[in-house]
């Protein structure tokens, strides 16, 4: 079966030909720009999908599915994007329809959560696992639930906002908004940013600065990890805090939801066991035995194709 997975990103789109199995045959991507109007947008798209599918050595006839994959808000059942992240001066784009006219097949959507959760169910290590939780574990914590083999959306497409569940009621505000959000205390950017106003206000000497390579503006969340690797006593203190915190938040997923997987993206990604390892000790704290003991804490092994493979999923997806 031939695919079309396009995933839209905050600077990026990349669209891809796939198949049922996961494999990609083709993959293109560009750059898009804020001040793009929806026409430039999807005039380029469009010539985007058409050079993938020459790539893949088919024509846009061959096409089946295709598949979408988007950062939120948006409306899947609808098609649209409610306010698209990569682009301000958008408004409820109706996604769906625009790139349906492109191609004589179904067209579906998905927010990019959702779509990596059903890319790690459908070719991931726990592949055909009917309980999975997919934590995003990027600048910020989005979640995608697969409960009972499908996908968790919820009443109006808010199901998986894990990020914005409250671990702290008088904490740290949320760019939400709310007050303690667990994205608050484990999203990259708040962390660096948190890390930065901190070592600024009380002045604080710590190998996170060197590792943004001495400029408390380029610190992130590498150098905090880089520095607490190498046993910087600020930066292993704030790291038990953090790590402290994801364990708070994963409990409340696992105890709600008791899933046989939790799969974490991009920070478990690059960091692995160092990130992995307080995790699972931490853990039991939280959570009942017969919870913990029925799931598996790991690392996403589809690495940088799990946005393909995201879109690819999405097309497979029927409801
Ligand atoms: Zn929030």
């Amino acid at each position: 079966m031939n695919l079309l997975g396009i995933d839209i990103g905050g600077t990026k789109t990349s669209v891809c030909v796939g198949t049922e199995e996961g494999t990609i045959v083709a993959s293109q991507r560009m750059q898009t720009g804020p001040g793009d109007s929806l026409d430039v947008y999807f005039g380029q798209l469009k010539a985007l999908a058409d050079a993938t599918i020459v790539e893949a050595g088919l024509s846009a006839a061959d096409i089946e599915m295709v598949g979408i994959s988007a950062p939120g808000p948006l409306n899947a059942r609808k098609g649209i994007l409610i306010a698209p992240p990569n682009n301000p001066g958008w408004k409820d784009v109706p996604v769906v329809a625009k790139v349906s006219e492109m191609f004589d097949a179904p067209v579906r959507l998905e927010n990019d959560a959702n779509a990596a959760a059903l890319a790690e169910y459908r070719f991931g290590e726990f592949r055909g696992v009917q309980d999975l939780v997919y934590l995003t574990f990027s600048t910020g914590m989005g979640a995608g639930i697969i409960a009972n083999g499908r996908l968790l959306r919820g009443a109006s497409d808010m199901g998986g906002e894990v990020g914005h569940h409250c671990v702290e009621p008088d904490g740290e505000t949320c760019g939400c908004g709310k007050p303690g959000c667990f994205e608050a205390y484990v999203g990259g950017r708040t962390v660096a940013e948190r890390l930065k106003a901190k070592i600024r206000a009380e002045n604080i000497t710590t190998a996170i600065v060197d590792k943004a390579g001495g400029d408390i503006d380029s610190v992130d969340h590498k150098a905090f990890a880089d520095a607490a690797r190498e046993g910087d006593p600020f930066a292993v203190a704030e790291w038990d805090d953090f790590t402290e915190r994801l364990a708070q938040g994963i409990s409340n997923v696992i105890m709600i939801l008791n899933p046989q997987a939790v799969v974490l993206g991009t920070i478990a990604v690059y960091e692995g066991d160092f990130v992995l390892r307080p995790l699972r000790q931490k853990l039991p704290k939280y959570t009942w035995k017969w919870a913990l003991d029925a799931c598996t804490i790991n690392a996403s092994a589809l690495g940088k194709s799990i946005g393909d493979l995201g879109a690819i999923a999405v097309a497979l997806t029927e409801d």
